[in-house]
């Protein structure tokens, strides 16, 4: 859903549709409009509040700026503020607070699919099966997983990563359907998956695509006052 309503909010003119209704995000729904404003106002006065783009549209409204996995340290370090209220991935958060030393104001949010579903038991049993395989891991997984890590990044860096490595095994640690693309863009290099599943994403089916374009069913509305505030937050980051 937040991919659907960020698409929503980026383009007010255009019809967006979710086609599955019920598809969710768990870690969006760990954060609320009504929490992050509290949690600002108990926050230092020099406190600015980065919402990962895996949020609710009402959450982006309450925020300065956005940001994504692969551009979460660079919107950081960009901002003059010390203190960060990141919202709503401890994960990410407490990644972001070793590569840049800023002080994250933690939330205690999580994607079940990376923690604790990508876990250090299951990336060191494929370690044991596959000792010359590269660990790859997404930063929404818990730092004692990163630290078995080759490399960690958002999908599009473990993209780039892949193809640009010179070995030819790699264990990847996020949604197992990620190993498609990678299987895809390198059909010489082995991908083994920590087997860890999405519910959420699993919903949206071909069927349910096509149900919904057939009917233009299940339009995606942000309401106008929350569209313009999260918007403002969006454009920030692309602007950092
Ligand atoms: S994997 Fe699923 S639960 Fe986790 S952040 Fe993505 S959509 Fe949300």
């Amino acid at each position: 859903r937040f991919m659907a309503e960020t698409a929503s909010i980026l383009n007010p003119h255009k019809t967006v549709l979710l086609p599955e209704p019920s598809a969710g995000c768990a870690l969006a729904e760990m954060a609320t409009a009504e929490q992050v404003r509290r949690k600002r106002e108990e926050a230092p006065s020099d406190t600015a509040v980065v919402c990962y783009v895996n949020s609710t549209a009402q959450v982006k409204a309450e925020a300065d700026v956005c940001c994504t996995s692969a551009n979460a340290v660079e919107v950081v370090e960009a901002l003059p503020q010390r203190h960060i209220l990141f919202v709503p991935d401890r994960n990410l958060g407490s990644y972001v607070a070793e590569k840049t030393g800023k002080d994250i104001i933690p939330w205690d949010g999580y994607c079940y699919v990376h923690d604790p579903n990508v876990s250090t038991s299951a990336v060191g049993e494929l370690k044991r099966l596959h000792p010359h395989a590269d660990v790859m891991v997404h930063p929404e997984c818990n730092a004692a997983v990163r630290r078995h890590a080759d490399f960690v990044g958002s999908t599009s860096q473990m993209l780039r990563y892949a193809a640009e490595s010179d070995n030819q095994e790699f264990i990847v640690g996020t949604e197992e359907g990620f190993v498609h693309p990678l299987h895809e863009r390198n059909p010489r290099k082995q991908f083994y998956s920590t087997g860890s599943v999405c519910s959420s994403m699993r919903l949206i089916t071909l069927g349910s695509i096509r149900h919904a374009l057939d009917r233009m069913t299940n339009v995606v509305e942000v309401p106008e006052d929350i569209r313009e505030r999260a918007t403002g937050a969006l454009e920030r980051m692309l602007s950092l």
